[in-house]
């Protein structure tokens, strides 16, 4: 591979010496013109890690409730109280949503002004009994900090309580980016801050809980927040090393406009091949179909993404932003997503237990 950008040369000696990326080397992989290049260094890295093999998962993604005291700037998803739109799910609604052949609910939520904890530990506990068979990845760290705010339960006494009720992982939300500037412009100084967001994962790490990190970006953060954003999880990594998979979740412009139009396809690649790059101590990378569309997902699977996510049925957050993606997928046509990029299809659980290889 020859480089049309000189300093990637240097930083495929590192990679290749299997050596950590610094934050300047992070942000040429955010500024380099040399997209091919950037990418084919991540396909080395996930190429070293996964082979050929993509994982995907039969999932269910469940959202309780858009009821949300908070309003962040960049979220078409949430309501007030009693406002149209607004829903509300009880636990039979819930567990009618989850079908047979399901390996994994994906849950989050609004952050709920009157729900009691005790309405979110029945919940695990409910779907656990009903449905032992299947994973439950539920509450991100930014809801497991509001179960603080709004009902003073510490994060270890939370999360042992929901593990003992048939939790088994968390998912990466409630990060958006990790800057103090774009957190007071987009009104989300109100949840769990970037301290708080990582040590709430790490205590979920210290219990056996594994978890997922993300990063919203494609609207007015800096290339450099990106780059800052990505090394944070890398320490926190280094310090707990419970986390999976990294998902960077591209912003969808919907209602809230906060710039005119989504960020363009290169960008997302771009993003992908460097977290790819720069988290080393990240076991996957994913290509989250929902928000990239399929085409660009199916790209991404040659620029260090060895995840596509899975068939979620039913996707509201995304979807609520004017997201063109469908709202679920069969299984077979994520399998021709990853086949049509000439990949091996992995079905995986949630934590990452193969269920089957499909050629
Ligand atoms: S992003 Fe989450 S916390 Fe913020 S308004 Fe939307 S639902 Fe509420």
């Amino acid at each position: 591979m020859r480089f049309a950008d000189p300093r990637l040369d240097r930083i495929r000696a590192k990679v290749c010496a299997r050596e950590r990326l610094s934050r300047d080397e992070g942000l040429t992989l955010f500024e380099t013109g040399d997209l091919l290049g950037l990418g084919w260094l991540a396909d080395h890295v996930k190429t070293r890690l996964h082979g050929d093999r993509v994982h995907f998962v039969i999932n269910r993604y469940i959202n309780p409730t858009n009821v949300c005291v908070l309003s962040c700037r960049f979220c078409d998803f949430a309501r007030k109280p009693g406002r149209p739109g607004a829903f509300e799910h009880s636990i039979e609604d819930v567990l009618g949503m989850i079908k047979d052949g399901v390996h994994e609910v994906h849950i989050v939520g609004g952050h709920h002004p009157e729900w009691p904890f005790e309405y979110y530990e029945r919940l695990i506990g409910a779907i656990h009994t009903a449905r032992p068979e299947v994973q439950i990845k539920a509450f991100t760290a930014a809801e497991i900090d509001y179960f603080w705010r709004r009902w003073k339960i510490e994060p270890k006494e939370t999360l042992q309580r929901l593990k003992a009720a048939g939790l088994h992982a968390l998912p990466g939300g409630g990060a958006e980016i990790f800057s103090r500037r774009v957190a007071k412009a987009l009104a989300y100084t109100g949840k769990a801050d970037p301290d708080r967001w990582c040590e709430i994962h790490g205590v979920a790490h210290s219990l056996g809980i594994p978890t997922n990190a993300t990063m919203l970006f494609g609207h007015i953060e800096t290339l450099a927040e990106r780059v800052d954003h990505l090394l944070r999880l890398r320490t926190q990594q280094d310090a707990s090393g419970g986390f999976l998979t990294f998902i960077p979740l591209v912003y969808q412009v919907g209602d809230t406009k906060l710039v005119p139009r989504q960020t363009p396809p290169t960008d997302a690649l771009r993003t992908i091949a460097a977290a790819r790059l720069l988290l080393d101590n990240f076991p996957h990378v994913e290509a989250y179909w929902v928000m990239l569309g399929e085409q660009t997902a199916s790209i991404a699977l040659h620029f260090g993404a060895d995840d596509v996510n899975g068939t979620l049925e039913d996707e509201r957050i995304a979807h609520m932003a004017k997201a063109e993606s469908p709202v679920g997928l069969a299984r077979e046509q994520l399998l021709r997503m990853i086949h049509d990029a000439g990949k091996t299809a992995v079905e995986r659980d949630a934590l990452y237990n193969v269920v089957r290889v499909w050629n």
